[in-house]
């Protein structure tokens, strides 16, 4: 069903990070844009609902963190950031230690008290393990921080998160966790780190602002009608239901959230708990109002606290894909999806589910803004 005139030059399948910023820019340069998600609401995964005056993280905890000037004062025309640092705390079976591993961790695990012993201790647990070229996550954690930090703090949570045994899972999963003789509990190594204040929907709102969004509208459903009314596409859900899945499934893991409204001001003190042993069920749970500092927008204290107990599962149609399994087979199957990506004509894959790609929000928008350049 070819139509002479397009009504749009773009139709943008998904109206999360990747999306948004892909209509922006696009509309900001003349173009006729038209955003669709098959959600009631827009802002994909970094969606944000307000609960008992709470910004509530709905599909999990996002904290902005980037090194990448141009992406910060980027976000900063569409929200203001607060002053959030992430400081994880791990609680194994009771004994709590601070994340990322540094000396406080150090100090808690080992007793040592300078960065000269604790590592020490690290060089003599990896010497024990004898690991000179880590092969998989579990060597590579050893290697990195020794055999203790890694039985209490990686292995347990690893496991759970990925539902495959450390030494099934790629290194690169763990570089991303930063190590650190210093007394220094910020998580991330980013020049500049924050949450928009009034939350994540509202910075997205503004993205989106005067662009036709509809929400609720599934692009399988209706895609002859709304191909055929746009000259290209920007798909951003995942490429292996695009092509119907004909090559096989690409695995994610998939989060289940359970959220409970306590009636009480503080129920762990932090926004985020890692349950690091193998028995809890969870992983980690979020107490939200910590990533504004306990206040609502005017500045007073909320009476109540809600929190949300996060639990891996493999993902299964049906389910939200979180996290794609970037191993060795489903790289394949990816790279497999993408020669048959690479000719479609008009239209373009993007961001975490279109990319099969554990990107962090600074670099969809970096992608998004590139791509973006390239389009206009
Ligand atoms: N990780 C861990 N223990 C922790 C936190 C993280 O072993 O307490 C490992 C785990 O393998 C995880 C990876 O570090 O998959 C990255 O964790 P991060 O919290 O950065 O991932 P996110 O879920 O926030 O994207």
């Amino acid at each position: 069903m070819e139509r002479a005139y397009k009504m749009y030059d773009f139709l943008i399948i998904g109206a999360g990070l990747y999306g948004a910023v892909c209509a922006r820019e696009l509309t900001d340069a003349g173009k006729k844009v038209l955003v669709i998600d098959k959600r009631s609401h827009i802002a994909g995964n970094v969606y944000t609902e307000k609960i008992e005056g709470i910004n509530v993280h709905k599909y999990g905890a996002h904290i902005f963190h980037t090194n990448n000037k141009k992406v910060w004062d980027y976000v900063q025309r569409f929200a203001t950031f607060n002053r959030f640092t992430n400081s994880p705390v791990a609680n194994y079976k009771g004994e709590l230690y601070s994340l990322p591993f540094n000396m406080y961790t150090f100090n808690k695990m080992w007793g040592v008290v300078t960065p000269e012993e604790a590592a020490a201790k690290i060089e003599e647990q990896r010497r024990e393990a004898e690991i000179t070229e880590p092969k998989n996550l579990e060597e590579q954690a050893i290697s990195l921080v020794g055999t203790d930090i890694y039985e209490k703090l990686i292995k347990g949570y690893t496991q759970k998160q990925w539902g495959r045994p450390c030494d099934q899972l790629p290194s690169f999963i763990i570089k991303r966790l930063p190590v650190r003789l210093t007394f220094d509990n910020n998580y991330f190594n980013a020049l500049y780190q924050g949450i928009p204040i009034g939350g994540y929907t509202k910075m997205v709102e503004n993205m989106l602002s005067g662009i036709e969004v509809r929400t609720g509208v599934d692009f399988f459903e209706h895609k002859e009608e709304l191909i055929a009314d746009a000259k290209s596409v920007i798909y951003t859900g995942p490429i292996d239901a695009y092509f119907n899945y004909s090559l096989g499934n690409l695995e994610y893991r998939s989060v289940r959230f359970e959220n409970e409204i306590l009636d009480k001001p503080n129920f762990q003190g932090n926004a985020a708990v890692n349950y690091t042993d193998a028995e809890t069920p969870w992983t980690r749970i979020i107490e939200h109002k910590w990533f504004e500092f306990g206040k609502d927008e005017d500045g007073n204290d909320l009476p109540k606290t809600v929190i949300s107990r996060e639990y891996s599962s493999e993902w299964k149609p049906g389910d939200e894909p979180y996290y794609p399994v970037n191993d060795e087979k489903n790289s394949k199957l990816y790279a497999d999806y993408k020669a048959l990506a690479e000719k479609e004509n008009d239209v373009i894959f993007g961001g975490r589910l279109g990319e099969y790609k554990y990107y962090d929000m600074d670099q969809v928008i970096a992608v998004a803004l590139e791509i973006s350049v390239s389009l206009k």
